[in-house]
């Protein structure tokens, strides 16, 4: 077993703690990452905290994970020691069932493993997450990371990244499209920059004026004050073209 160290919620109400406990030795197929940074996503604090219910407890959060091999099992065909690597929400799936074959784990029949506050595939050892000095984790559920980018702003990709990513890449947003982003959030500034990069005409909606600077800052071309009446009043239609090209974030 690997000896970790972390931070861990013991209850839903006192402070993390540090927090002694042991990862399991790899498979064939796992790789073993030394954390180097790990977001922290407004889901640590509901789940720490016990707000969705049926947390479990002592609880690692962080789902937001990069760092770097320091060990890879037998079988591991993408990663050998030294690579950079980063580990999102899902760490593990039945693999087998309809939706995982279609590259669709997150719906997995039966029921995906989540980084924390969940169960292994044992269905009695909890899985915990990146506040973690290390982690062991199914090579499928591993993504690469180029040894270019600064690691401390990878980290948010993996849960508040790929939340907006995926969206607007469904929607295949692009040149001549607008999109409005609600809330200038962790989620908010990412979807931002996204659809800005993407090449769509952006509007940031938000119940706070003095995110307006920052908006503008990161590309908004619009921005609408939701409390002011007139201003909504002027927006008013102009992204209802079709319900199903709307979406919120947190
Ligand atoms: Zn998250
Ligand atoms: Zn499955």
């Amino acid at each position: 077993m690997i000896a970790t160290k972390s931070y861990a919620a013991l209850d839903a109400t006192s402070p993390l703690v540090p927090y002694d406990f042991e990862r399991r030795d790899l498979r064939a197929d796992d790789i073993q990452i030394e954390i180097l940074f790990c977001g922290v996503c407004h889901s640590d604090l509901h789940q720490a905290r016990n707000e969705w219910g049926g947390s479990l407890y002592p609880m690692v959060p962080g789902h937001e994970i990069v760092g770097r091999v320091v060990e890879v099992g037998s079988d591991v065909k993408r990663f050998k020691k030294g690579d950079l690597a980063a580990v999102g929400v899902l760490v593990d799936s039945c693999m087998s069932c309809d939706h995982c074959k279609k590259d669709l784990e997150q719906y997995c029949r039966n029921g995906a493993t989540v980084t924390y506050n969940g169960y292994e595939r044992d269905g009695k050892t909890l899985s915990q997450g990146g506040y973690a000095t290390q982690i062991v984790t199914k090579e499928h559920f591993v993504l690469n990371v180029d040894e270019k980018l600064d690691l401390a702003a990878v980290a948010p990709l993996l849960c508040a990244g790929i939340t907006t990513w995926s969206p607007l890449k469904h929607l295949k947003v692009g040149k001549g499209m607008k999109v409005a982003v609600a809330g200038l959030g962790g989620l908010g500034h990412m979807g931002l920059k996204f659809a800005v990069a993407m090449g769509a005409e952006v509007t940031l909606l938000s119940t706070n004026p003095s995110k307006e600077a920052d908006a503008r800052r990161l590309g908004a071309h619009h921005f609408v004050h939701t409390g002011d009446k007139n201003q909504m009043k002027k927006k008013c239609r102009n992204f209802s073209g079709d319900s199903e090209h709307h979406f919120r974030t947190a």
